[in-house]
Formats: structure tokens, C-alpha cells, sequence
């Protein structure tokens, strides 16, 4: 954690934002131990490896989350290789252990933000960006390459939490700040960010309102949400129920939503949005198998040009009928 964080901070506990840093340890590049105290309730927050845990009492959901990815680690469900390397090359390292299918999935998930982002980047416009269940930080410490970066999560164990930032801090010359905090209970002043980023993280919000309200809050006027990978709910779908099920059992809050409900859920705090299908919706389509593992090779086939238009014209139905992942920018300003 860096002192600059203090100006957009505020205690989760009172929503004030006087603070006294009480530093232990620090580094040359930031503070490593110590304590965030509230000049206004007293409440201490402790700075540990360089991330604030900055949260009083989690809420049920969030330490469920806790609890099931710390048995994933601890049951070597993912058997990790641990080294530097592996988490620099994620998510394009080779996941040892998990199901072929799953491991397949994740990276054409990351190679769909990837894209994404690339088209939303403008060279030389530096913005303010957070990353909401930012998890081990591959794509944040990719953000922050050309951006000043947050990045939240209410998980810290290395290697799928916030502590695995050190590896590509260390190694890339970039900086961000790592905060544990719940995502329903955003600790941050008003109009702090320029982009508030998900990366298939909003529907883990046990409060979806709640959420999306506190992100108006701390959008600037000119702010947007940029979702990726965030899955919908359709009228045919039932492969991707079957990994939800498995979710809800470990614990994990899993919501599903139609992309009517989706939509609903951010006009009514007065967002104005706009959804797409994965930016490389052909390898979506092949890691399904059979009928759509044909249809996304005939889609490869068509000039690229055109495929956009094909898929743009079928956007809506295509994400009315299936369980599917979609993107979306979600703007603050209604003009
Ligand atoms: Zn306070």
C-alpha cells in the first residue's frame, strides 16, 4: 500500500476519511506492514504483505468464497506449479490437474478480455481504474501496464488471491494497489474511478442493487463498468447449470441471470448499456463440442468484417436462447 491511497479511500466501518498510517515495515516501493487506523471511529486496519484489509465484518457470502477456495488450494484440486513463472505466463501456463475442458474454457475467457480491452484502450489516456474480484491479478497487473490500478478481492492466499500481485509486480516494473474488501460494501470516495472492471465477478454479489449503486457512487461523470465474461442464463441452456450446481456446493455465491434481468438491473440505477457477445466468440462456440464446435469453425471461415455483422444481427437471440458469457460497457452518463 502507497499513502496516495488515502485519497480516495473511506472507512468501511463509518464512511469517514481521516486516517493515520502506523507504519511497521515498508519496502522502497510501499508500505508492507502496519496499521490504517480511522481518525473518526477508531477502527484499525491492518496492512499486511502490502495489501490493506480494509472491511470489518464480511458478509456470509464472502467468507464462504474464502472457505472454498482455501479447501481448492488446500485439496489440491489445482495442483499449481508455485513458481514465478507460471503465474507470469497465466492464464496461458498450463493448469496441472484441472479438468481439460475447464482449463480450456479459462483461457478463452482471458483471451476474450484481452481483446476486449485492447479495443477500449486509447494510447496515452491514462485512467482510474478498479478491478472488482480481481483474484490472482493477471489482469490488472496487465491494466496496469498503461493505467493507475486497483485491484479488489475478498480472497488473499497466494496463488488465486491478491498476494500472488507481488509476482508480477516484481517482475514488470508496474505498480498496483491490492485491497481485500466486499464487493458489497465498496470503500471508496465518490467519482474515485474513470472504469470499474469485472471480469465474471458481478454475479457473485449476494446484492446485485447494492453493488451496482455503490459503483455509480464512485464512478466519475464521465465513468463506465466494463464486464467480461459474465455469464447469462438462457431459455436452452443447461451445461453451464451443471458447473453452477458444483459452485452453490462448495459454497460459492452464484447467481444467475437472464440478459433481461442483466439489463433491468442497470437501467433501474439509471446506467445506459451496451452488451456483446465474447470478442472471440468462434472459440467460445468450439469449446462446446459437437453441433457448436462446427458452427464456430464455419464462423472462422467468414471474412472478419462480415462475421462481426453476422454476429452483431444474432447477439440478441443468440443470448435469449443459450447459457452463454457476454461483455458489456455500462456508462454512468445517460447522454
Ligand atoms: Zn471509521
Amino acid at each position: 500500500m502507497k499513502e496516495k491511497i488515502l485519497d480516495i479511500v473511506i472507512c468501511p466501518n463509518c464512511q469517514e476519511f481521516e486516517f493515520k498510517i502506523l507504519i511497521e515495515r515498508r519496502s522502497d516501493l510501499e508500505i508492507r506492514e502496519g496499521k490504517l487506523r480511522c481518525e473518526s471511529c477508531g477502527f484499525n486496519f491492518l496492512i499486511k504483505k502490502g495489501i490493506l484489509f480494509f472491511h470489518t465484518k464480511l458478509s456470509r457470502s464472502a467468507l464462504n468464497e474464502g472457505r472454498a477456495l482455501n479447501k481448492e488450494i488446500s485439496q489440491k484440486k489445482l495442483v499449481f506449479s508455485q513458481d514465478d513463472k507460471w503465474l507470469l505466463n497465466f492464464p496461458r501456463s498450463q493448469q496441472l490437474d484441472i479438468e481439460q475442458r475447464a482449463d480450456r474454457m479459462m483461457k478463452v475467457s482471458a483471451n476474450n478480455s484481452l481483446i476486449f480491452i485492447k479495443r477500449l484502450n486509447q494510447p496515452g489516456k491514462k485512467k482510474r481504474i478498479l478491478e472488482i474480484g480481481a483474484g490472482n491479478c493477471w489482469l490488472s497487473a496487465k491494466l496496469a501496464e498503461d493505467h493507475e490500478v486497483v485491484a479488489l478481492d475478498v480472497f488473499t492466499p497466494f496463488p488465486k488471491g491478491l498476494e500472488a500481485a507481488e509476482v508480477f509486480i516484481k517482475h514488470r516494473n508496474i505498480y498496483f494497489e491490492r485491497i481485500k474488501a466486499d464487493m458489497i460494501k465498496i470503500p471508496f470516495k465518490d467519482r474515485s474511478f474513470d472504469i470499474v472492471l469485472f471480469s465474471a465477478a458481478l454475479h457473485h454479489s449476494s446484492d446485485l442493487k447494492r453493488t451496482l449503486k455503490d459503483i455509480y457512487r464512485i464512478l466519475a461523470p464521465d465513468g463506465r463498468i466494463v464486464l467480461l465474461n459474465e455469464p447469462s442464463k438462457g431459455l436452452f441452456g443447461s451445461r453451464e447449470r451443471e458447473r453452477v450446481t458444483r459452485d452453490l456446493e462448495d459454497g460459492i455465491e452464484e447467481n444467475r441471470y437472464t440478459i433481461q434481468e442483466w439489463k433491468a438491473a442497470f437501467k433501474v440505477i439509471g446506467f445506459r448499456h451496451k452488451a456483446y457477445l465474447p470478442s472471440n466468440f468462434s472459440e467460445v462456440l468450439k469449446t462446446r463440442g459437437g453441433i457448436f464446435y462446427f458452427c464456430g469453425f464455419l464462423l472462422e471461415l467468414i471474412p472478419f468484417s462480415l462475421r462481426k455483422i453476422i454476429m452483431n444481427a444474432s447477439k440478441p437471440v443468440i443470448l435469449f436462447l443459450f447459457d452463454g458469457f457476454f461483455n458489456a460497457i455500462i456508462y454512468k452518463n445517460k447522454v
